[in-house]
């Protein structure tokens, strides 16, 4: 690693913002912008052109071991602040994102591919981790309980874990990074974030803004480069306390694996393959709706994205011929132009698309819209809707983080609930009725982490976000996700 001495050019999209200072092409350790000093970067494009947008330091072992010596150090300065110090720099590192709303947006639309309009929501999701975990960190973190010895007392303290590893995707750029590090840091944990290197801009821009807000140096270190080269290290490292990581369930294992000779505390939050029901007695227009949303926002690219729907047969076809009518209406283009759907992340993404629609057709399914590449380019495809889909096509067991939906009908409650169940995924599942008794018995029954009824928007800071069985382990945003990163101690005095 070398100290920034020169600025890498910038692309035309420096030119967009209002702060060119904003669009970051340096590792930040320790509170310094950091290039490799091997010289090798790493190239960013822009999904929905193929064109270069800039580059990003590759960095070595060395230097993620480097970001842990400098968390380290940080660490007994940060976690020995009062709670409101912490509080006012996460205040104002939350006030200066909403201030750049704007620019953050540009350069996630440019890197990310997603539509401004959800480029900005994003922003404004991943602000609100910020503002909650700044007032969070006040609260109290000793809890006092009723003595069970005699002439003891006895108090539950929550105290910070240590030096934090957040590992992140490129779906949400920026949300991901800011609902691990604000929990945190206001626990008082000093943290390591490795970025997803096809979006390490919403990561370095973060850096910038942490800076600005007095974050010293060494408690939110940006480390960027080749994923297995970075993080390894830090599995190893007995310094790291907690690994969090958001994406993939196989490389969630890996993780798990890498991690087990250190005992590390880990949070995991991994893929999801959503169901979506929707029963006879459910409002129809707003099931379809609804349906848009859960299987399109973020281009079909959401762990959230509705991925199987189970329609109860009496409504089936309605629901097909609307839900299909819906699709074929939404547009596709740069996310610049702010359409309904913008490019996939990769060309790794358009092949699955392509098979899983592919297997469905050769298994039966009847192609009700879409099904191919989509001629605003390479990155692009057309949003699709199959019908009959049977369950052993593989969209109704593997996530296809795309714009395809797959539908098949049901005839009885009990028949939906066991298929919907019937994953090793469970993250969120969506319900639509009217029945409130069903409600009930269905949000029990669902293997989910999250149940969803008659809507699709469910998430926030104040929420505990996470799933069941393999779509991983620990919760983020609420009181709980702040406490991924304390440890426990138990005191007991005597006071005779
Ligand atoms: P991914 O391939 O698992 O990558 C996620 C992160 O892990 C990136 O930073 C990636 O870096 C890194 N990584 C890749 N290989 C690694 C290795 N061998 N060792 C250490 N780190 C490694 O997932 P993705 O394709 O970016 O994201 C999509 C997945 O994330 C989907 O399954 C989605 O459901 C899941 N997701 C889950 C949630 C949730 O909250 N449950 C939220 C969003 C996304 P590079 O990009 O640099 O390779």
């Amino acid at each position: 690693m070398s100290n920034s001495s020169h600025k890498h050019q910038p692309s035309g999209l420096a030119s967009l913002l209002a702060d060119p200072e904003l669009l970051c092409e340096f590792a930040h350790i320790n509170g310094q912008a950091v290039a490799s000093s091997t010289g090798t970067d790493l190239a960013v494009s822009d999904p929905a052109t193929g064109t270069a947008i800039g580059a990003i330091p590759s960095l070595e072992a060395e230097d993620a071991i480097a970001a842990v010596d400098a968390a380290e150090a940080a660490f007994e300065q940060w976690s020995g602040l009062l709670p409101q110090e912490r509080a006012a720099i996460l205040r104002r590192w939350f006030e200066l994102m909403v201030d750049a709303r704007e620019d953050l947006a540009q350069i996630m639309t440019a890197e990310q591919g997603k539509p401004l309009s959800e480029a900005r929501g994003e922003i404004d999701y991943a602000a609100s981790f910020i503002e909650f975990y700044s007032e969070e960190a006040k609260r109290p973190n000793i809890e006092s309980v009723t003595s069970h010895l005699p002439d003891a007392e006895v108090e539950i303290w929550r105290e910070p874990s240590g030096v934090a590893a957040l590992i992140t995707p490129w779906n949400f750029p920026s949300a991901m990074i800011t609902r691990k590090a604000a929990a945190a840091l206001a626990a008082g944990c000093t943290c390591v974030v490795h970025p997803s290197s096809e979006t390490p801009y919403s990561a370095t821009a973060l850096a910038v803004l942490a800076s600005r807000a007095g974050m010293p140096g060494g408690c939110f270190n940006v480390v960027t480069g080749k994923a297995s080269t970075i993080v390894e290290p830090w599995t190893r490292d007995t310094r790291v306390r907690v690994l969090s990581f958001t994406g993939s369930t196989e490389i969630g294992r890996l993780l798990y694996r890498q991690s087990a000779d250190t005992v590390k505390r880990l949070v995991m939050e991994l893929g999801g393959h959503a169901p979506f029901i929707v029963f006879a007695d459910a409002d129809l227009d707003q099931a379809v709706a609804e349906a848009i949303k859960a299987k399109f926002a973020t281009s079909g690219q959401d762990c959230l994205g509705a991925n199987r729907f189970y329609i109860e047969r009496p409504v089936y076809e309605a629901f097909c011929t609307r839900f299909a009518r819906a699709t074929a209406a939404l547009s596709v283009g740069p996310g610049n132009t702010d359409p309904d759907i913008g490019p996939l992340m990769n060309e790794r993404a358009i092949a699955k698309q392509k098979s899983h629609v592919e297997d469905a057709v050769a298994k039966g399914a009847r192609l009700l819209t879409g099904g191919g590449g989509h001629a605003a380019g390479p990155l692009f495809f057309e949003p699709t809707v199959l019908a009959d889909v049977p369950d052993n096509a593989l969209i109704m067991k593997e996530e296809t983080f795309g714009p395809v939906a797959a539908l098949c009908a049901f005839d009885t409650e009990e028949e939906a609930l066991s298929r919907a169940n019937a994953t090793e995924y469970g993250l969120v599942a969506y319900l639509h009725t009217n029945n409130p008794r069903r409600i009930y018995r269905a949000s029990r029954r669902l293997q989910f982490g999250m149940v969803a009824v008659n809507r699709t928007k469910v998430t926030g800071a104040p929420i505990p976000f996470g799933g069941y069985k393999q779509s991983g382990m620990g919760r983020e945003g609420a009181r709980l996700g702040m406490e991924e990163f304390t440890e426990v101690k138990y005191v007991c005095r005597d006071w005779r």
